[in-house]
Formats: structure tokens, C-alpha cells, sequence
């Protein structure tokens, strides 16, 4: 586990205020909203966003909300199964979500820190701090000392794989907002529609857009040094994920090859694996994933590891909680906004003009 830049994260005068409220109970509800723009990837298609719901009861009435995402549906059940299990761990402890989370990581040391059990833990982890703002009356950005108000994010909802008149007019929607910086995925059947579909996109939108491309690991490392040669002087903002994620000296090579900077983050399990990728310089960007890493304390201190490489920090997906997380660091670069839980929280908000404001509201405001 990586100590180095580790800080604690809650502030003494608000841990000794939590030290008194204790985790009660936790309870679980499954929802499958269906997504606005299904989305078709290299590495697998979304048409709905099937969603686990936590809500965290505590000793002083206060009830925490989050929710993890799972690309599968199949998994949401199991996944439910592991949060009651891991909430085992800590059920009557005080609400400090720190020590939660390190107390997690020890008992479960030789079950392995990956997958269902991280997930379980972060859904308790983010429940736990959402409890930590609703208890001391603040949105969790301020409680966590916060840089800004707003954060700079840019449109992920649509643009799937797909034909070019769905791209298009995708693309001229998030225009329309004032969206204008947007990610395209790629990784067709050849490399002359990837190539298609990029310059279908900066035709519609013109000179003002600015665009990442996400190839969802769909490419062997050959395939992709080949294509990401053919897109590197597009002036893309980056290329996430063209290789397998596990494959991070592979994708080291293929990014001193590239002036583009790659984005990664999404599929790694902790702020050690962040650490590794960042040593190997395998990117120029990173973009943990909240409920992949670990909630939100392993999320800050993955943030932490890459302010000490002076590596910027992009969230996946959750845009209701990762807004709060990138208000909150000071190497924050850009929120990826989905829409997906639109109609599943009263408390999503929708950016305008590259920006989202993070909600007010104590807690995350997510309001289930
Ligand atoms: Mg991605």
C-alpha cells in the first residue's frame, strides 16, 4: 500500500464530531435505468445503467446515500450480496470513512483488493462520507476543503459507436449546451472508419471543438501503435485506454511513441496501481474511477499519488460524487458527464459551457 503522500483526509475538529456517530445498518436497492443514448463500444454495448443504491443508516438518524455502477446487470445481485457482507466489518463503528476503508482493506488482505469486494467497499465509503456532510450540515467539496466551485467537464453521454448521422447529430446536441469539448469512441472494424468518424465529428462541430477519443481497450498493442500514429497530430486532448489496462509497460511504449497524451485510470483497483502506472509513465493523464478504486478516500488518495508526478486528475463516470472529488484537489482536469443517472437522482445536475457547478446540498446531494 502506498504511504508516501498519504494525509489524512478529515479534518481533526470534524473527526472528533463523527467519533460519536456509529453505522447502524445498510440497505440495498436495485434499479436498471435505461440510458438516454444507448452506447455501442469496442469492447461492449450499454443500454441500460444497472445500478446498486446504498443507503447507510446511522446512530444519529442521519442516512447516507451512494450508489455503484456495473457495466453487466448480472452482477448487480452479487454485488448487493458483498455490500451487506463487507458492511459486517464495520456494522457500530463510528463514521470516520478513513478508517473504515483501512479496516476494510485489512480484514479482506487475503481475499485479494480487486472487483466486487473494492466495489463493496467504496459503496460503503462514499455512503460514509456523504454521512460526514449531511452530519456537519456541508457539501462534501467544502468538507473536503474545497478548490472551486464549479469543474470543468466535458460531454460522454453519446457518441458510441455508430453510424455517422447518429455522431453528427449527437455531437451538434452537446454544441447546442455549449459543450463543445466531447469524447468520441473509437475503434471500429478499420482503421479508416475511426478515421471516418473523427472527421465526421470536427466537420459538424468546427474549430471551437476539443476531443478525446476512447478505444475501451479494443486493440492488441500492434493494432494500436498503427491507429493511434494514424489519429496523433488530430490534436486530440488524449487517446484512453487502446490497450488492455492490465498491459501498463505496453502502454507505456505505445505513450513515448505518441505526442498525444494517453488517459488511463478507469480500470485500476487502487492508489498503488495508480503509483505503478505512473511510475512506468504508461500515461500523461489519469482518470480513476470512484467505485472501481475504492470510494472516495482511496479516490483522494490516488488523486494524491498523482499530484506527486504532476499528473492531472480526470473522474470516470458518478458525476453526481466525482464533481465534489475534483472540487476538492488541486490537480483536478476535467469531469467525464454522462447522463445516464439523470432520472435516477433528483440531485443530478447537467453541465452548461464545459462547466458543471457541484451541488450545495449537505452530503453529495444526490438525493435518491
Ligand atoms: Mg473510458
Amino acid at each position: 500500500m502506498f504511504k508516501a503522500t498519504r494525509a489524512p483526509i478529515l479534518a481533526d475538529r470534524l473527526k472528533q464530531q463523527m467519533a460519536g456517530v456509529q453505522l447502524s445498518s445498510i440497505q440495498i436497492q436495485h434499479s436498471f435505468p435505461a440510458l438516454p443514448t444507448p452506447l455501442q463500444t469496442s469492447s461492449g454495448s450499454l443500454e441500460v445503467a444497472p445500478l446498486v443504491i446504498i443507503g447507510l443508516r446511522t446512530s444519529c438518524g442521519v442516512v447516507g446515500e451512494s450508489y455503484l455502477f456495473s457495466p453487466n446487470p448480472s452482477l448487480i445481485a452479487a454485488l448487493g450480496e458483498a455490500i451487506k457482507a463487507v458492511f459486517e466489518v464495520v456494522s457500530g463503528d463510528p463514521c470516520l470513512p478513513e478508517d473504515i476503508t483501512d479496516k476494510i482493506l485489512k480484514k479482506f488482505k487475503l481475499f485479494g483488493g480487486t472487483g466486487i469486494l473494492t466495489m463493496a467497499m467504496a459503496a460503503i465509503d462514499m455512503a460514509a462520507w456523504d454521512v460526514v456532510g449531511k452530519t456537519v450540515g456541508q457539501p462534501l467539496y467544502r468538507v473536503l476543503g474545497a478548490k472551486a466551485k464549479t469543474v470543468h467537464s466535458y460531454e460522454s453521454s453519446g457518441l458510441g459507436i455508430g453510424d455517422l448521422i447518429s455522431i453528427r447529430q449527437q455531437a451538434l446536441r452537446f454544441m447546442r449546451a455549449g459543450n463543445t469539448t466531447m469524447k468520441l469512441r473509437l475503434g471500429y472494424a478499420t482503421l479508416a472508419e475511426d478515421l471516418q468518424a473523427l472527421e465526421t465529428l470536427f466537420q459538424a462541430c468546427g474549430p471551437t471543438v476539443q476531443v478525446m477519443v476512447d478505444y475501451n481497450q479494443g486493440l492488441s498493442p500492434q493494432e494500436a501503435l498503427t491507429r493511434c500514429k494514424a489519429i496523433d497530430g488530430h490534436g486530440l486532448l488524449w487517446i484512453e485506454e487502446p490497450i488492455h489496462a492490465e498491459l501498463l509497460e505496453e502502454t507505456a511504449t505505445l505513450q513515448a511513441a505518441l505526442k498525444t497524451p494517453l488517459q488511463i485510470g478507469e480500470n485500476l483497483w487502487s492508489p498503488t496501481e495508480v503509483q505503478r502506472a505512473l511510475r512506468l509513465s504508461a500515461c500523461q493523464y489519469i482518470m480513476p474511477d470512484v467505485g472501481k478504486i475504492g470510494g472516495v478516500t482511496q479516490w483522494l488518495r490516488a488523486a494524491s499519488v498523482a499530484e506527486a508526478y504532476g499528473v492531472k486528475v480526470s473522474s470516470h463516470l458518478y458525476p453526481e460524487i466525482s464533481s465534489h472529488l475534483l472540487a476538492a484537489i488541486p490537480n483536478a482536469h476535467l469531469l467525464e458527464y454522462a447522463d445516464w443517472t439523470a432520472n435516477q437522482f433528483s440531485g443530478h445536475t447537467k453541465p452548461a459551457n464545459n462547466s458543471l457547478a457541484v451541488s450545495d446540498h449537505a452530503g453529495f446531494g444526490l438525493s435518491v
